[in-house]
């Protein structure tokens, strides 16, 4: 099961690079950057973004002051000064902390402090995420794994892993690099390689799938004809690349046939496809839309057919 625990965000190297990983956060769960940390003139370290209206709300947007704190310690009162001042001076609504870790105890007293009407000065809006808290969303978020593969590298195989064992099969599927026998579905790393001519003689003319070479990164084949197609391993298992590579190949096969040059080579194609749709074969919290949109239009121009 997929679970926040898969998840390190100590992956991220430094501030800078955690406040580039926020702005992106933010980006994706519909927030407008307007100024990144350190780009305003008193070269402060917040952010400011432009939060969409809720449904409740009367004003079209909400400035948002975001603090991005990435410690390996809570985020304590010291950590945060002058909250208000801070508000005020960038004529922002709201305060966000976008905490790699979480805010302590008395950070957070004085959070519910600032959020409750206090004689002259009006209640403030101000919110937090905890690490606990971005990692339950980049799970949720139709752009998460993007963010995860961006972000956390390492976690991102893991991510891979949990979301793409379907248990379609009872034994899981293996591809083995053509030279050194390494199981490329291990790590999702390495390479499915169509070779590939395209055949002028005899009629009708067209491509014919000469081998399907499966390799890890180390072991690539040279000297590969022009019109051979070379595709990333870990692209394959995203349900419509895997859709979109049967519909090219079945437009091969069905408009300039044969597309395969032989029964050896079309025999590798249905292990392929075979052991691909074990990790195809999966849920998803939510559709994707790029990818489906991008299957409808007519993908085989691109190859001139
Ligand atoms: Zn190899």
């Amino acid at each position: 099961m997929l679970d926040t625990g898969k998840l390190d965000l100590s992956e991220i190297e430094g501030g800078n690079q955690f406040e580039h990983f926020t702005a992106d956060f933010l980006s994706c769960l519909g927030y407008e950057i307007l100024q990144r940390p350190g780009e305003g003139p008193d070269g402060g370290k917040d952010m400011i973004a432009a939060r969409p209206a809720l449904a409740h709300e009367q004003r079209e947007q909400t400035l948002v002051l975001v603090s991005c704190k990435h410690y390996g310690r809570a985020v304590g009162i010291g950590d945060e000064e002058n909250i208000v001042d801070r508000l005020y001076e960038h004529d922002c609504d709201a305060f966000l902390g976008v905490y790699s870790s979480h805010p302590s105890q008395a950070l957070t007293h004085r959070f519910d402090r600032l959020r409750a009407p206090f004689r002259r000065r009006p209640a403030m809006e101000i919110d937090y995420f905890t690490g606990e808290e971005i990692k339950r969303r980049l799970l949720e978020t139709a752009d998460g794994e993007r963010l995860i593969r961006q972000y956390l590298p390492l976690s991102h195989l893991g991510y891979l892993r949990a979301t793409t064992e379907s248990f379609v099969f009872e034994r899981r599927p293996v591809i083995e690099c053509h030279e050194c026998k390494v199981d490329l579905l291990q790590k999702f790393e390495g390479t499915i390689v169509y070779k590939m001519t395209y055949d002028t003689i005899g009629a009708p003319n067209g491509h014919r799938l000469q081998d399907i070479i499966a390799c890890c990164t180390a072991h690539q084949p040279r000297g590969l004809p022009a019109a051979s197609i070379i595709r990333p391993i870990e692209q394959l298992i995203q349900p419509a690349t895997f859709i979109q590579l049967i519909h090219q190949d079945m437009n091969f096969q069905a408009l300039r046939p044969p597309f395969f040059s032989g029964i050896e080579v079309h025999r590798k194609w249905v292990h392929l496809v075979h052991s691909l749709f074990y990790f195809v074969a999966r849920g998803r919290s939510q559709p994707v839309q790029p990818d489906g949109e991008l299957l409808l239009k007519q993908p085989r121009v691109k190859y001139g057919l």
